[in-house]
């Protein structure tokens, strides 16, 4: 089995194809799917959290290591002893409009909530900032 499919066949709410998915973050409480996961040209896997969970506590929740994201062949030639894998250029535009339309979706019901004047809650406000934050780190992975 390659490496990604052992990771995705871990992972829940897995949407995707050609080499590139999204799926809830196994790390943290997701409602969302936060993490992106895609298959480098080299059969290495590629992940990023948008929450902002490290990559090691990611494989690490569905019991993986980060040498099981790389190819047999590449793990010595290649593991990063430390810092992330590279992101560069690591996602499809696809993947992150995904991203996006969630947290559009989530930005939407606010503000049916401020349309019908229901005040917000601290943790309302708070979500609200995180949405800007994964909508900005969506824009600049994609490069743009
Ligand atoms: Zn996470």
């Amino acid at each position: 089995m390659n490496p990604v499919e052992n990771l995705l066949q871990r992972l829940e709410k897995v949407k995707g194809r050609n080499g590139s998915w999204t799926a809830r973050c196994p790390a943290h409480d997701d409602k969302g799917p936060s993490l992106a996961v895609r298959q480098a040209d080299d059969g290495r896997v590629l992940l990023h959290c948008f929450a902002g969970c490290e990559t090691a506590n990611v494989v690490g929740a569905v019991g993986l290591s980060m040498t099981d994201l790389f190819p047999p062949d590449e793990k010595r030639k290649d593991y990063p002893v430390e810092g992330k894998p590279s992101l560069k250029p690591a996602f499809y535009a696809s993947d992150l409009l995904r991203i996006i339309g969630f947290e559009a979706l989530v930005v939407q019901i606010v503000a049916f909530d401020i349309a019908h004047e229901k005040p917000l809650s601290q943790e309302t406000r708070d979500r609200m900032l995180v949405a800007y934050q994964r909508i900005d780190e969506a824009v600049r992975l994609a490069n743009v």
